[in-house]
């Protein structure tokens, strides 16, 4: 899984302490870097919406078995 909240405070640090950004400011920068960095991990077949790191090879074939990933039927065809 991906490690939010540490990714969260350093974000935060960085942008109180070197940019001099009000604590809000950088919450919200946080939070719009956070979100681009989940919707890269996040398969975008939105029948999906697995993590990449559940897909072989990190590409579009997702090992959850129950999941109607486009690429995956493909890749399992009855
Ligand atoms: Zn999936
Ligand atoms: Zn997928």
């Amino acid at each position: 899984m991906i490690q939010t909240d540490k990714l969260w405070s350093q974000i935060v640090h960085y942008y109180i302490d070197k940019k001099g950004y009000s604590k809000e400011d950088a919450n919200n920068i946080a939070q719009r870097i956070i979100t681009r960095e989940i919707s890269r991990k996040i398969c975008h077949d939105i029948l999906c919406g697995h993590l990449v790191d559940e897909h072989i090879n990190k590409k579009n074939q997702c090992l959850v078995s129950s999941c109607n990933c486009k690429e995956f039927q493909i890749g399992d065809k009855k």
